[in-house]
């Protein structure tokens, strides 16, 4: 496992989640780094019990259903008190299917410019298929009503793909050919934070 992985994965949890105590983040942690949770069908993830975290059970059932998680953990004798609260059970599981989208393969390309207007357009019947991030930094505020930025966009998509980009720098118009080549879906996370 990449620790810069790991980190972002634990970054996204956290702001998933900005009320939890770090020892809620630290127990999720070491679920995860000790490879209890493994995957058992579309949504859903058995995670091995840790007695040293207080387990009782040897294995624990989370469930993703309607938008939220259920762990078997709920049905236990602390059951109602835990109901309302995300267990480190289903934590782990958060972190784990975290780290796998970070670490899985995605088709980009990155443009950086500096201006003080700027757009891209990507055309419509792309949208949906084709996403646009961008990051943007002031560069030179000496002009306060217009700065100048350092402007970062990474296009990417599941699949391998040429995409025509319109690209607005200082009313300079380009028209822009991207050839979306393979990466990973991290490197993405990193360009634009
Ligand atoms: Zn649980």
């Amino acid at each position: 496992m990449s620790r810069e992985l790991i980190d972002l994965a634990i970054e996204r949890l956290r702001e998933d989640f900005p009320n939890k105590s770090k020892s809620w983040v630290r127990r999720a942690l070491v679920r995860f780094m000790k490879n209890t949770v493994k995957e058992y069908g579309e949504n859903v993830w058995v995670v091995r019990g840790l007695p040293e975290l207080g387990d009782k059970y040897p294995t624990y059932v989370v469930r993703f259903k309607d938008g939220r998680y259920y762990c078997s953990c709920f049905e236990s004798s602390w059951g109602l008190r835990r109901k309302s609260e995300v267990c480190t059970h289903i934590a782990a599981v958060i972190l784990y299917r975290n780290y796998r989208k970070l670490d899985s393969d995605v088709y980009a390309s990155v443009i950086n410019i500096e201006c003080v207007d700027y757009y891209l357009e990507i055309p419509s019947e792309l949208k949906g298929k084709v996403k646009v991030v961008k990051s943007v930094k002031v560069v030179d505020s000496s002009d306060r009503l217009n700065p100048r930025h350092r402007v970062t966009y990474v296009i990417y998509a599941n699949e391998p793909m040429e995409v025509r980009a319109k690209l607005v720098c200082d009313g300079d118009v380009r028209e822009l050919s991207l050839k979306l080549s393979r990466t990973r879906r991290y490197m993405i996370e990193l360009l634009v934070r």
